[in-house]
């Protein structure tokens, strides 16, 4: 299964997220996002793509 264009790229930053979705081991399953950065999400973004490790690490 082949992500995407738009689910590889971190809503936030606008980045390559570095998303494995479709695969067996996304490093973004085992991460849990606060709320407030899950906020800063666009409304239509929202659990369609990942956001990367930077935002993640940069919001915390
Ligand atoms: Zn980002
Ligand atoms: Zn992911």
């Amino acid at each position: 299964m082949n992500l995407k264009e738009s689910e590889k790229i971190c809503p936030i930053c606008g980045k390559d997220n570095n998303c494995q979705h479709g695969q067996d081991n996304c490093w973004c399953n085992s991460v849990k996002v606060p709320k407030h950065v899950l906020d800063l999400v666009p409304e239509d973004k929202k659990g369609k793509a990942c956001i990367c490790k930077t935002c993640i690490e940069k919001y915390q």
